[in-house]
């Protein structure tokens, strides 16, 4: 993802809300990408980790979007998102839920409203990253995963 592009949702989101916020996401990443075995794979997987890093569990909602790109962020609101690209490089549950760990660390920290990895990395500072990956590693080690 374009950095510019991201800097456009990042404006929308807070000129308009959550509600537009995922539309936007959505228009950006190439829509939904439907898949009810997937989606209950990373429902359960950002579940899981909710209330190992301290949320009450059950209220994410997670969104899986239609594109190659690898990434995923999370977003106020408890949204999170995944890209399909990401799904299928993956080499594990481990390093899927390292992924999405470290993002959902991003929003447990109060990092930012609207958070992404990777391609747009820089939005955070150092010690922003050593906090959302220091919250993520024990909220993985929790779950029994060898972060
Ligand atoms: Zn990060």
């Amino acid at each position: 993802m374009r950095a510019a592009t991201l800097a456009l949702i990042g404006l929308a989101l807070v000129l308009a809300g959550p509600a537009a916020h995922a539309d936007a996401v959505l228009q950006a990443f190439g829509g939904a990408y439907r898949d009810g075995r997937l989606q209950s794979y990373v429902d359960g997987i950002a579940q899981a980790l909710a209330p190992a890093l301290g949320l009450p569990d059950g209220a994410w909602r997670v969104q899986i979007l239609n594109t190659p790109e690898i990434n995923a962020f999370a977003a106020a609101g408890a949204r999170l998102y995944v890209t399909r690209g990401l799904l299928a490089n993956a080499r594990d549950e481990a390093e899927l839920a390292g992924v999405v760990g470290h993002e959902m660390a991003h929003v447990v920290a109060g990092h930012s409203y609207f958070s992404t990895e990777h391609a747009a990395e820089g939005g955070f500072s150092p010690a922003q990253e050593f906090e959302a990956d220091a919250l993520s590693v024990q909220a993985l080690a929790r779950l029994g995963y060898d972060p």
